[in-house]
């Protein structure tokens, strides 16, 4: 087999520095991160203003007309802004904050299924969708008696656009699809997608949970309906996510939860919404999660997302080539275009066996199913295992990788 180099390096030493987390061992190793597509470690630079929000800006939002309670709305609201440049949305309005991508499509599924969805009418995802975009589509289908139609996906872990095609009629409402797989890190041409959908007057919603930390996302190009994401994944916060909306859709939309915030005028008779965003903002928000959102995509746009996609896909064509030249090892997903996400398996091994001999290693990938039990159907297997870059990874982390499946072959296999 041939060899490649090794991918060039931005400052990656620089970056790793400022997570951390990352100098931490596990199991008396040190610890060699490779989980990032289920949550990534957070930089110094979050950590830092959640705790200054905590110690000197805390108050209640959106109420209080003392200096703090401002202070706070407008650290709160900084979250909203950089959010808004993150994805290039036309206006803050479109930006609301939520819990993460789950509750992102929760959100729409449960408005959209209220006010748009008929007996009979169809909604379509594809086959490789995280079971976050699965679960609340068939909740409102089965709700409203509409149809679930899922796009197939072919053996290289990309979907059937000669089948999606078709599958588009007058019946469909909805488009749900992912705009990179985390189990397969296949990418979708989402906007491809988006414009055969719009050809026929059909919504689009972007599940972008994993293209949030590694790609460019605008989207007024796309012109995509809905986009979620969650700021977990993308060096922030757990507990806050972001999605967005085009006006027309979210003024259309009815409320999701009802409660302070949210409202106008209430009465025992009638109550009247607040204007966007704050109609789908019920209750008193994650103030400082939205803090620590913001700070996590100012260091992303600051460090780059080209740079990181470049790092990331140098960390990727290296890591596919050191690991399909072990003997019995099989990747799962093998689209053109991917974002920085291995999926695979050994011979006759359980992907369980393999991660439980990493650990010992202090190496952490995801085994399992990854939230995506179809898509493991679809390919006959009960789940892989997965290593997954981010910012801060590096070819060591790979090598350590690649040494550690070698002894879990040699054991196991
Ligand atoms: N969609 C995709 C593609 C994901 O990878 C994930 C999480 O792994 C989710 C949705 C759900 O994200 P969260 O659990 O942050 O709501």
């Amino acid at each position: 087999m041939e060899t490649t180099s090794k991918p060039i390096q931005f400052d990656v030493s620089s970056i790793r520095r400022q997570f951390p987390l990352l100098a931490e061992t596990m199991n008396g190793k040190p610890l060699v991160f490779l989980d990032s597509a289920a949550s990534s470690q957070k930089p110094q630079v979050v950590l830092e203003k959640i705790d200054y929000y905590y110690r000197h800006l805390h108050a209640n939002v959106h109420r209080g007309v003392y200096r703090l309670s401002q202070e706070a709305t407008d650290a709160y609201e900084h979250g909203r802004k950089v959010a808004r440049r993150f994805l290039n949305a036309a206006k803050e309005e479109e930006i609301i904050f939520v819990r993460g991508t789950t509750e992102a499509i929760n959100l729409v599924a449960d408005t959209y299924g209220r006010k748009y969805l008929n007996p009979g009418d169809e909604v379509i995802v594809s086959g490789l969708e995280h079971h976050s975009n699965i679960v609340p589509w068939q909740l409102a289908c089965s709700h409203y008696s509409a149809k679930l139609r899922v796009i197939p996906v072919l053996d290289n872990g990309t979907l059937d656009l000669d089948a999606f095609r078709k599958l588009l009629n007058d019946r469909t409402k909805m488009v749900a699809v992912a705009h990179v797989s985390n189990t397969l890190g296949t990418i979708n041409p989402i906007k491809e997608i988006i414009t055969l959908a719009h050809d026929k007057d059909i919504p689009v919603m972007v599940d972008g949970a994993q293209a949030a930390p590694h790609a460019t996302i605008d989207v007024q190009a796309l012109d995509v309906d809905f986009y979620a994401f969650s700021g977990h994944k993308v060096y922030g916060p757990t507990g806050i996510g972001i999605l967005y909306g085009k006006q027309k859709w979210l003024s259309e939309l009815p409320p999701y939860q009802g409660g302070g915030e949210m409202i106008a005028q209430v009465t025992f008779d009638h109550t009247t919404f607040a204007e966007l965003p704050h109609k789908f903002e019920a209750g008193t928000p994650n103030i400082a999660g939205a803090v620590g959102l913001g700070a996590a995509l100012e260091f992303v746009m600051e460090t780059g997302r080209e740079t990181i996609a470049s790092h990331e896909a140098g960390l990727l064509s290296y890591a596919t080539e050191q690991l399909l030249a072990i003997p019995g090892l099989r990747i799962y997903g093998t689209a053109p275009d991917k974002a920085s996400v291995i999926s695979f398996l050994l011979n006759n091994v359980h992907p369980y066996d393999t991660g439980t001999i990493l650990d010992q290693l202090g190496i952490a990938v995801r085994t399992g199913h990854h939230c995506t039990q179809p898509l493991m159907d679809r390919f006959g297997i009960p789940g892989t295992v997965r290593a997954s870059f981010g910012v801060y990874n590096t070819t060591e982390d790979i090598d350590q990788l690649v040494a550690g499946v070698r002894k879990a072959a040699s054991m196991l296999q």
